[in-house]
């Protein structure tokens, strides 16, 4: 459950963005929506604590964020949330299983992920370096790299902005597959009006 109460948040200097209460069921996908400037990014970045509120709280599964220290915020951010942008940001200098291997180590996760290569419609692309991938594969690497510790939420900014639209459908169909498998509760920030039908759920932030 990922709850939020009266957040507002204001960045140095700028006006308050003031965000709608919110309740999401474990499991549950979400849609935001809303113009550039809105504030999406920002509720991304306050659900995976990289930023804290100046009111009210967020609170995921019982912990409120920002009760928390910073290193047990590093450790939720690492353990219990998976992060997509709108480009897949693997990192260059490592192969594909080096960049999912990190990402594993990082989240402090005994064993071997369940979730593999096949789970996201790829070969075993293990040994390639991300320029050796198209974008469509480089993405699905990262969809793998933001999934594979089973996290309790995934959030996705603009996840299919650099994308067609046949690309677009494909990865949307394949992001709720992948999670729905997971159990995880999803949250897509996108101003991207095709996306519109998949989800059951909405927020629409206001300009
Ligand atoms: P969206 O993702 O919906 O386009 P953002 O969350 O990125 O919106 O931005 C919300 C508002 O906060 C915008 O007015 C934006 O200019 C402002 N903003 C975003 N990031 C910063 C920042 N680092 N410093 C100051 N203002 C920012
Ligand atoms: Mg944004």
């Amino acid at each position: 459950m990922v709850t939020l109460a009266s957040v507002s948040y204001a960045y140095p200097g700028g006006q308050p963005i003031r965000f709608p209460d919110w309740q999401a069921e474990k499991g549950s996908h979400w849609l935001v929506t809303g113009p550039s400037g809105s504030g999406k990014t920002t509720l991304l970045y306050l659900l995976s604590g990289l930023l804290t509120p100046n009111t009210g709280e967020v609170e995921v599964e019982g912990a409120r964020l920002s009760q928390l220290s910073e290193r047990q915020r590093d450790a939720y951010r690492a353990r219990s949330v998976g992060y997509m942008l709108q480009r897949p940001a693997l990192l260059p200098a490592l192969t594909v299983h080096q960049n999912l291997n990190l990402a594993w180590r990082m989240a402090q996760k005994a064993g071997k992920p369940e979730l593999g290569y096949a789970d996201v419609g790829l070969g075993d692309f293990g040994g390639r370096f991300p320029h050796q991938l198209s974008v469509g594969q480089a993405q699905r690497v990262a969809l793998l790299r933001a999934v594979q510790h089973k996290p309790t939420l995934l959030l996705a900014d603009e996840p299919t902005s650099a994308l067609d639209a046949v690309n677009a459908t494909a990865a949307i169909t394949l992001l709720l597959q992948t999670v729905r498998q997971t159990g995880t509760t999803l949250v897509v920030a996108s101003h991207d009006a095709r996306l519109h039908d998949y989800f059951e759920h909405e927020i629409a932030l206001q300009p």
